[in-house]
């Protein structure tokens, strides 16, 4: 495939256009993508030659860019070695060592560790636990408590517990299991906490206990739900709760982990322990897919106590040898600098660079950032495909979803591709504001 002429190129296109899915996108309609043939650092390269700054992290998961030097011979050093083996009744080193070291970096007491193939399993496997560790204490606790803005992954479980308003999940109501679902946390990261702003939970927790399994909620910063950061005492409020009641708290970090909001992990901003934590995305460093759940003692003895004893998941590439080389590299790199004060350097940068906008009041709602994330979150939704277009002719890669463009980089990108891709954002907003129009 490494000569293919212009011909077979254009019948790739096509048969791409016509057969191959591409996420949130019709095959009757298809959108237009763009060829990607490689990348390194910062830079997406395209098949024309064109080089794109990487504003996204590849869906938040390439926190050091791409072709990583380190990252590459991680993997092909184990490569070489055993790339993978079935994890029932075999152990290896890469698997070990990779959760040793999570739970030595982990908030206090997360200290097993399980690991799976993506972000919504590893929020499948969240949830089982939780309901099997209820089945020996409360069993007629079943049901899940969230909190609105909210998103899991695509799977049915964590779909169930995903903002039904987002549309990620609204062809599926029918099917899926009704949960319950809370305002979001009303204060945002940088106002002022107020207590009034834990009586949705405390109200519902007080009615509804009986019922509830778990608490699920993304720590600090919600992402695909709408890009909102709310302030940490939330976390610690509802740790308090949680445990008068005896929920399980479940954190799902699977975005927020591994210093992107400017700490190791979102949990730290509030000092709180979840029951169980989901990490993903960034862990392998957008090298490949893998995930963990880590929980506490208390999650692995109710486990034990459950009738069935285990927990009754296995994924075939459970602990894949390769994919836990890449994250032992990622947490090299991560631990080697300072991954927070670089994140929190790019919160500043942000702000600093789009702040400008809070003054387009026709069309935006508010301007924020924290960690390496900055948001400018309009009144209304804007076209996708349009604005992709647009960035793309500016050579950045943004992709806005519903009324947010944000930008959420590797952890490694320069000043100057950061405001690379602030100049575009600035520039799109000022002519949304001077038109009128999306
Ligand atoms: C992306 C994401 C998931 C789902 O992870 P996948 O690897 O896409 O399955 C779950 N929870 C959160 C918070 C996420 O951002």
């Amino acid at each position: 495939m490494n000569n293919i002429n212009s011909n077979d190129e254009k019948e790739l296109k096509e048969f791409d256009e016509n057969h191959v899915w591409h996420p949130y996108t019709s095959l009757n309609s298809p959108i237009p993508t763009y060829h990607v043939v490689s990348a390194e650092g910062c830079l997406l390269r395209l098949d024309d030659g064109r080089e794109l700054i990487d504003g996204m992290s590849s869906w938040w998961a390439c926190c050091h860019g791409y072709g990583n030097q380190h990252l590459i011979d991680c993997i092909t050093d184990q490569l070489n070695k055993l790339s993978h083996v079935m994890f029932a009744g075999f152990r290896h080193d890469p698997a070990t060592v990779l959760c040793k070291r999570l739970t030595s970096m982990l908030p206090e007491g997360l200290d097993y560790v399980f690991l799976a193939d993506s972000g919504s399993v590893a929020v499948e496997i969240a949830l089982k636990m939780a309901i099997q560790y209820q089945s020996a204490k409360h069993p007629e606790r079943t049901r899940f408590l969230t909190v609105r803005g909210g998103y899991h992954g695509d799977t049915m479980a964590a779909m169930s517990v995903t903002d039904p308003g987002s549309g990620f999940s609204s062809e599926y109501q029918s099917y899926i299991p009704k949960q319950y679902f809370i305002e979001r946390p009303a204060i945002s990261f940088h106002d002022e906490w107020n207590d009034s702003a834990i009586e949705p939970l405390a109200l519902y927790l007080k009615e509804h206990h009986q019922e509830t399994a778990a608490f699920i909620l993304e720590p600090v910063m919600q992402g695909a739900g709408g890009m909102y950061f709310y302030h940490p005492q939330y976390l610690v409020k509802a740790r308090e709760l949680c445990d008068r009641y005896d929920i399980v708290m479940i954190c799902d970090e699977i975005a927020t982990g591994f210093g992107r909001t400017g700490k190791m992990f979102a949990c730290n901003h509030a000092g709180i322990v979840p029951d169980i934590m989901t990490l993903g995305k960034g862990l392998t460093g957008g090298m490949m897919t893998l995930s963990a759940v880590a929980v506490t003692a208390k999650i692995r003895d109710g486990i034990s106590a459950s009738p069935a004893k285990v927990l009754m998941h296995g994924p075939t590439f459970m602990a894949n040898p390769l994919a836990c080389a890449a994250a032992n590299g990622s947490l090299d790199l991560l631990l080697s600098g300072d991954v927070c004060a670089r994140t929190v350097h790019i919160e500043k940068l942000l702000y600093d660079g789009l702040k400008e906008l809070t003054a387009c009041k026709r069309v935006v709602k508010d301007v924020r950032s924290l960690g390496a994330c900055g948001v400018v979150e309009l009144n209304r939704p804007v076209d996708t495909v349009r604005m992709q277009k647009f960035f793309v002719d500016r050579g950045v890669w943004l992709r806005p979803f519903g009324n947010i463009i944000y930008i959420y980089p590797p952890f490694i990108i320069s000043d100057e591709q950061l405001e690379a891709c602030m100049k575009a954002v600035r520039e799109l907003v000022h002519i949304l504001d001077r038109d009128g129009e999306y």
